[in-house]
Order: C-alpha cells, then sequence, then structure tokens
C-alpha cells in the first residue's frame, strides 16, 4: 500500500500546523503567544449553543437530506435575500460539513486534469491543494501591498486561457483582510463577461467582519450578468464563532449544486443534524450582535497595525476585514540574529519570532507572497499588545 498520487499532490495545512506546535510548547510549560489561529477566540454565542442542546434532546440525530435540511437551506436563502439581495430557490442551495468541504465539493465535483484555476496570491492556504487533489492546477496571480492585496483586472484578463475554468475571490481575505469594494467587484465583473467559460467560486466566509464604513458586498449581487455562474459561498464558522461545529453554505447553479451533494452523498453524507439546527437559529436570530463582535476586532486591528508599524523593517496595511494582517519584512531579509542566524526568508523569521520571541505567526510563504507573515489577532487584548511588543523587541535586536 502506498499513498495515492493525489494525496502526494497536496501538502498538510500550515496554519493547522503551527496551532499543533504551539499547543505542544503550551503544554511543554512555554510562555508563547500563538497568532496563528483562523478562529475567533471568543465562544458560540449561548443561545446557538442551546439551540444545539435542544436538537439534541429533540431527538433530531438522524441522518438527513445529503446536502442539507430544508429548514437550513430556507434559513440560508433568508441570509442571502437579507444580507446580499440575492435569490436562490431550495434547490440551488447547499449545506456542506464547513466552508472548506464547499469549496472541496465545488472542485473535486467540476475539474478535470489541466482545467485552471485562478488564485490571486496570497491566498487562503487550502485553495491550491485543493485544486491540485481535485486534478487542476492553480494558477497564481500576484497581488501584493502595492495594490491593496487585490487582483487588478487587468491581471485577471492576462491569466485567462481557455482552460480557465474557475476564479477563486475572496473578500475579506485569509490572510491580508483586504476585501474588495462595489467598484472594485464591478471592474473584475467587466472582464469575467467577455468570458463566459469562467466561473466564479466568491468566497465570503469573512463577510460579517468588516471595519470602518466598509460595505460588503459580493460579486454576483454588483454584477448580475455573472450570477449564474458564481458560486456564492459562506459558512457559520467565522461570524457565529461556529468553528468547530462544521456548517459551511453555497448558493448557485442548479447543476452545480446537484453534483456538489452526488459527491457528497458518497463521501461525508449529511453535515452534523445538530449543527445544522443550531445554524438555523444562527442565521435566522436578530444580527445585531455581529456587529459588536466586528467593532471587537476592529479595535484589536488598530492596535495591532499600529504596534506593527513601529517596529523596525516591518510595515503593516491596514486592513478592511477578518481578523488577519499580513505584514511584510523585505527590509528584515539579509539580517543577523543576537544568536547568529541569519534571516535569509520568511520561514526564518518566523522560526526566529518562535524561539526567541515567543510569538508564533505563520510565514507568509504559506500563502504565497513573501517575505511577511500572517498575524491572526484573534486573541485577547492583553495578549495580542505583549505579543507585539516582543515583536518589536526581536526587530529591534536585529543586525
Ligand atoms: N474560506 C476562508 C477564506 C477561510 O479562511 C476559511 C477558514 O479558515 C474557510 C473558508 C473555511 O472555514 P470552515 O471550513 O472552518 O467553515
Amino acid at each position: 500500500m502506498h499513498a495515492s498520487a493525489a494525496l502526494n499532490r497536496i501538502k498538510p495545512s500550515a496554519t493547522l500546523a503551527i496551532t499543533t506546535r504551539v499547543q505542544e510548547m503550551q503544554r511543554a510549560g512555554v510562555d508563547v503567544i500563538g497568532l496563528g489561529a483562523g478562529e475567533p477566540d471568543f465562544d458560540t454565542p449561548d443561545f446557538i449553543k442551546e439551540a444545539g442542546i435542544k436538537a439534541i434532546r429533540d431527538g433530531r440525530t438522524k441522518y438527513t437530506n445529503v446536502d442539507g435540511t430544508p429548514e437550513l437551506k430556507e434559513a440560508v436563502r433568508l441570509k442571502f435575500r437579507r444580507d446580499n439581495a440575492l435569490d436562490y430557490a431550495l434547490d440551488q442551495i447547499t449545506i456542506n460539513a464547513g466552508g472548506k468541504h464547499t469549496l472541496f465539493n465545488a472542485m473535486a465535483a467540476t475539474l478535470d486534469p489541466g482545467d485552471e484555476v485562478i488564485v490571486p496570491a496570497p491566498y487562503w492556504v487550502s485553495y491550491p491543494d485543493v485544486v491540485l487533489y481535485a486534478g487542476g492546477t492553480p494558477v497564481f496571480v500576484r497581488a501584493g501591498a502595492d495594490q491593496g492585496y487585490k487582483l487588478k483586472p487587468d491581471q485577471l484578463e492576462a491569466a485567462i486561457t481557455p482552460r480557465t475554468r474557475w476564479l477563486i475571490l475572496n473578500s475579506p481575505s485569509n490572510p491580508t483582510g483586504a476585501a474588495y469594494g462595489e467598484a472594485e467587484l464591478k471592474a473584475l465583473g467587466a472582464v469575467l463577461e467577455r468570458y463566459p467559460h469562467v466561473w466564479i467560486f466568491a468566497d465570503d466566509m469573512y463577510e460579517h467582519i468588516v471595519f470602518d464604513d466598509f460595505h460588503f458586498t459580493t460579486i454576483a449581487q454588483v454584477c448580475p450578468s455573472l450570477h449564474d455562474r458564481t458560486l456564492t459561498a459562506n459558512g457559520c464558522s467565522k461570524a457565529y464563532a461556529m468553528t468547530g461545529w462544521r456548517i459551511g453554505f453555497a448558493g448557485g447553479a442548479r447543476w452545480l449544486i446537484k453534483a456538489m451533494a452526488k459527491l457528497q452523498s458518497q463521501s461525508t453524507s449529511n453535515p452534523c443534524s445538530i449543527a445544522q439546527a443550531a445554524g438555523v437559529v444562527a442565521l435566522t436570530a436578530d444580527q445585531a450582535f455581529l456587529k459588536d463582535h466586528a467593532a471587537l476586532f476592529q479595535r484589536r486591528r488598530d492596535l495591532v497595525v499600529s504596534m506593527l508599524n513601529q517596529a523596525t523593517g516591518i510595515t503593516c496595511p491596514r486592513p478592511e476585514g477578518a481578523f488577519y494582517v499580513y505584514p511584510e519584512f523585505s527590509a528584515l531579509i539579509g539580517k543577523t540574529t543576537p544568536g547568529g542566524k541569519t534571516i535569509a526568508t520568511d520561514e526564518d523569521f518566523i522560526a526566529y519570532l518562535l524561539d526567541d520571541a515567543r510569538v508564533a505567526a505563520v510565514q507568509g510563504a504559506a500563502f504565497g507572497l513573501s517575505p511577511a507573515m500572517r498575524i491572526s489577532y484573534a486573541t485577547a487584548d492583553d495578549l495580542l499588545r505583549t505579543a507585539c511588543e516582543r515583536i518589536q523587541t526581536a526587530c529591534g535586536a536585529l543586525r
């Protein structure tokens, strides 16, 4: 027996690896601050937990429809209407075991060898690997800090070939927090209108975590001509602090939704019945508390951006959303640590931060754009402040 060729094309998630490493260090008594995790630090709201408990008590513990209960699909339909002015019928909606599963189903259900998927870099770590596992070829387009970490229309046009099947558009972005405004989406949409063979995977997982007066919109909403070839993907994980419950969902073309359900019927079957019942309550409750979460993250963003920009050699853009910053540090490459090691790559810098400053971030190399790092600020304010002070000290000690 040996690992399959498909498995050998992919690598384990770098962000999950960092989280595991931090947990090991903390268990060993090391005072390390983990800024690697991609999940809110607060608990699932009580009223959602209660809905899960009630579902168990009510015996909602059996198989459900393969790609979601009618109740949850109805709640998702309402959500898309309420938040995105998008109209999907129930058979245009799929429920999956988390947003990653939505991505996996969509790619595995549509890609053949040689098919290309445009992935703006820096990207969420799972995009390239899921595409590769499904047999496709990720086509990376560099969207650096100089362009706000956002894909430009001319870059998109240059990347499209006859083999392009999908464009993956993630806004607000993991790992940069950058979010596309309506005009930016329309400009990309104008290019896509000329290439009807290209579909759009719109990953809106961080929709509700946006700051200042940023107004969230999604491409199917602002470019109605693209509605029929856009899969609008979202989920409960980040907005409702429900990462462990595993509820992702999407709206899109009937045949695609059906194809994804076919795959799901022979892989995971339905997402957890209890989590689905809780998802209905999360999506249909008064959504006002989401603004409180966003306000909390905005305060932390301001703290982290300000403190990191005071660290020698680090430049930290100010993101519109999510709970990540993506500072770059080309000025530190070539420097020497107090222990005599040369910082040649962002991996070296991350190792230095972990060993000397006891701060765990994730190297930009994992997200396809170096030298940089992703810092998650979904952590208590005092820990964030201490972590940033440690980074400032570590940067100051480089020669
Ligand atoms: N999309 C983006 C951009 C993400 O960052 C994540 C999680 O990190 C997901 C989708 C998937 O979330 P989950 O599978 O936990 O629901």
